[in-house]
């Protein structure tokens, strides 16, 4: 048997309960209840030594005394019982195996030791095991009709498939789906996830036909560069709509850096990016997009044509769509003299499209008609309520119509009374017309579409390769940082891995005394400023380490004197600047990410980092379209541009540094965070006059 085939948990031809059970109110019996309800289409095979039947289906004393073949096993007995079912299921021939069980390696050590022990016991047989603690999985294809699951939803099959870390949150969105009559495909939940990964699962719905769109909800990784493999593959074929938890989590509490101070739950985020997969961070909100992508077609563009038959619902929508990134444009002469010919007297004939209250099918198909037609349009926002004195169901035929032939998406701000228009509504939802009760709710699902579409069409760019770069020499550095066990390099180790790294940074020296900081300063000349180095001085200027605009060699006698007084540190060295103009101060900053490599941080520097927070990450190594995007990402992207008097920053330079700064952790995956900042920028120059590696 192929080992990595999942298809024995979807498509299972006959299923085994271990462990199950008379009593209505366990798992053992549920499971049972619900193959039978959803008409699995195979034998079922309860095992139980205790009793002869359950549910009126024979029980077996164990698996072995099965005479059929058994594809698919649950087994819900107690955790020390587990792995010699496991054996048996192996002798029998069992090729896969769902643990709903509870009480393993989320219980510590004893638990994990069952767990190693089950796993072994599999791997031997080639069985593949979901959980165990999980829920399991679902396949509504009538073919199946596969509940292997003890949860409560009701389904009805559907092109929407779920992947859950939490049972609890897919039992959530099957049931939010259920209750919008949105049918499913495949559902899963892994539990902890000993054998069969969320990726594999994921890989799985990827090469499943019946699936259009995939709904992914994640705690957590065990396997991140796995995980982005697979989703990258899978993104591209279809949508993966995700959402995770703990995106508050504080990533790095006792972080050296400013960069790993700030990055702090964004890792989840970042990776979804990367793979391509649209990101969410409402429950309700990626439900409601899966139901519009579950029907709907992908718009190409952003432009929205928007048809009403009331004005203020519409009115809500437009902002709702146009802070969600959306367009309205003008539509065309052209579509302006057909629709005069076509609509009432009073509808109002531009984009928003008025209809009016009175309008019936023949203007609503019109309408639909010609917005689809517009070649500026890429999807059609609806609002339709339901007026008593119009043909309802005709227009409602009409929308449905339309809508079959796939030419753009269509989403309905749908306003009535569901038990009087009963058949109205039965006529949208047969026709697959994503329809929401709240103007805002319909908007944000169509504002997804068209942002799966730029996430589709983005461009990934290419990683620069640096010719001028002095590899050996940072290796010199980085060696003897290492040899002498070093965590927080000294100044002089930074600029020398950057210097080596093109990366251009202020003139600098460094002076141990008074009197070597005055040589050095007539060196570099005035005016300039003087830093303490101290590999206990986190930030230099809390402390009074950073004079600035020092102007003559007295001014540095008493600046040098001043700090050796005030600091006393035994490794205290000066670090002498050249002075540079007022500039905008920019930071940009690495942080090591276990399993996954390294993050970089571009944003708004200086000493208020912490308190603007105006930073955005991407996972390296970092493309020249990334580094790009990630000015233009920061809420504060306008001050980079001309702004009051002061001429825009050169941004090649900065993207330039962000790509070489990518090289360098890439060719020093050792490097744990770095700091630039500030960078000074203008139209001329850009240059670190701060920075900090720790290993
Ligand atoms: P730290 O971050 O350790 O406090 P910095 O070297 O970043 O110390 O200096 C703090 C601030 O001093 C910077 O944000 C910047 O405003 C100013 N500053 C530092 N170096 C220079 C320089 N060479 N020219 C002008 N201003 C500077
Ligand atoms: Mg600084």
């Amino acid at each position: 048997m192929n080992k990595d085939n999942l298809n024995y948990f979807y498509e299972p031809k006959s299923i085994a309960l271990i462990g199950a059970s008379v009593k209505e109110l366990s798992i053992g019996n549920i499971i049972i209840k619900n193959l039978v309800h959803y008409g699995f289409t195979g034998p079922i095979y309860p095992i139980n030594p205790k009793v002869d039947e359950i549910r009126g289906i024979k029980a077996y004393p164990s698996i072995m005394d099965v005479p059929g073949e058994v594809e698919l096993a649950h087994i819900v007995i107690p955790p020390p019982f587990v792995p010699e079912e496991v054996e048996n299921c192996g002798k029998k021939g069992v090729k896969a195996i769902i643990i709903n069980t509870a009480g393993f390696k989320e219980m510590g050590a004893e638990g994990q030791a069952l767990e190693d022990d089950f796993l072994a016991r599999a791997k031997k047989y080639g069985i593949r095991i979901i959980g165990p603690n999980c829920q399991g999985t679902i396949n509504s294809d009538p073919k199946f009709n596969a509940y292997c699951n003890f949860t409560f939803t009701f389904y009805k099959p559907g092109s929407i498939s779920i992947v859950a870390q939490s049972g609890g949150v897919g039992a959530l969105i099957m049931q939010v789906l259920h209750d919008m009559e949105i049918g499913l495909r495949l559902y899963s939940s892994n539990g902890n996830g000993s054998d069969v990964s969320i990726s594999e699962i994921l890989k799985y719905y990827g090469d499943d036909e019946g699936t259009k769109v995939i709904i992914l909800y994640l705690e957590s990784l065990s396997n991140t560069k796995e995980f982005m493999e697979v989703a990258m593959e899978v993104a591209a074929k279809k949508p993966i709509l995700a959402i995770s938890a703990g995106r508050t989590e504080k990533g790095a509490a006792a972080s050296k850096s400013h960069t790993g101070g700030l990055a702090g739950g964004v890792t989840m985020e970042l990776i979804f990016q990367k793979a391509g997969i649209l990101s969410f961070s409402n429950l309700e909100e990626i439900c409601h997009a899966a139901i519009a992508f579950s029907s709907q077609p992908i718009p190409n563009g952003s432009n929205v044509g928007m048809i009403t038959n009331t004005g203020g619902p519409a009115i809500i929508a437009t902002d709702e769509l146009v802070s969600c990134g959306m367009a309205m444009p003008p539509i065309s002469e052209k579509a302006k003299a057909e629709l005069k010919q076509t609509m009432l007297e009073q509808a109002s004939i531009n984009n928003p499209l008025d209809v009016v209250a009175t309008a019936g099918a023949a203007h609503f198909k019109s309408a639909i008609e010609v917005m689809m037609n517009e070649e500026q349009i890429d999807g059609i926002y609806l609002t339709f309520v339901t007026p008593p004195f119009v043909d309802c169901v005709s227009v409602a035929k009409e929308i449905a119509e339309i809508s079959k032939k796939q030419i753009k998406p269509i989403v309905c701000n749908y306003i009535t009374d569901k038990q009087n228009w009963g058949e109205t509504s039965k006529i949208l939802a047969d026709g697959g017309i994503p329809c929401f009760d709240y103007p805002e709710t319909a908007a944000k699902a169509l504002s997804s579409l068209s942002k799966y579409n730029e996430i589709r069409s983005r461009k990934k760019g290419s990683i620069k390769t640096f010719t001028d770069i002095n590899k050996g020499k940072a290796k010199a550095v980085f060696d003897s940082v290492k040899a002498q066990g070093k965590e927080v390099l000294t100044a002089k180790d930074v600029y020398e891995i950057l210097e080596a790294y093109k990366i251009p940074i202020a003139k600098w020296s460094i002076a141990k005394t008074v009197d070597e900081a005055v040589i050095e300063a007539e060196k570099i000349g005035f005016p300039l400023v003087i830093k303490a180095d101290s590999k206990k001085i986190i930030h230099k200027s809390d402390v009074g380490g950073v004079a600035i605009n020092i102007k003559n060699a007295e001014e540095v006698r008493t600046v040098v004197q001043n700090m050796q007084n005030k600091l006393q540190q035994p490794d205290l060295k000066f670090f002498i600047q050249e002075f540079l103009p007022e500039s905008r101060e920019l930071i940009i900053g690495v942080k090591e990410e276990e399993g996954l490599g390294h993050l970089i941080m571009f944003g708004m520097g200086g000493v208020m980092v912490e308190v603007y927070k105006d930073v955005v990450f991407k996972i390296a190594p970092t493309t020249d379209v990334e580094a790009n995007e990630m000015l233009e990402n920061i809420k504060s992207a306008a001050l980079l541009n001309d702004f009051r008097g002061k001429k825009g920053i050169d941004k090649g330079k900065v993207s330039e540094i962000l790509q070489r700064i990518s090289t360098l952790v890439n060719d020093f995956p050792e490097i744990k965070e770095l700091d630039l900042n500030p960078i000074f920028a203008n139209e001329n120059r850009v240059c670190a006059v701060d920075a900090r590696i720790i290993m």
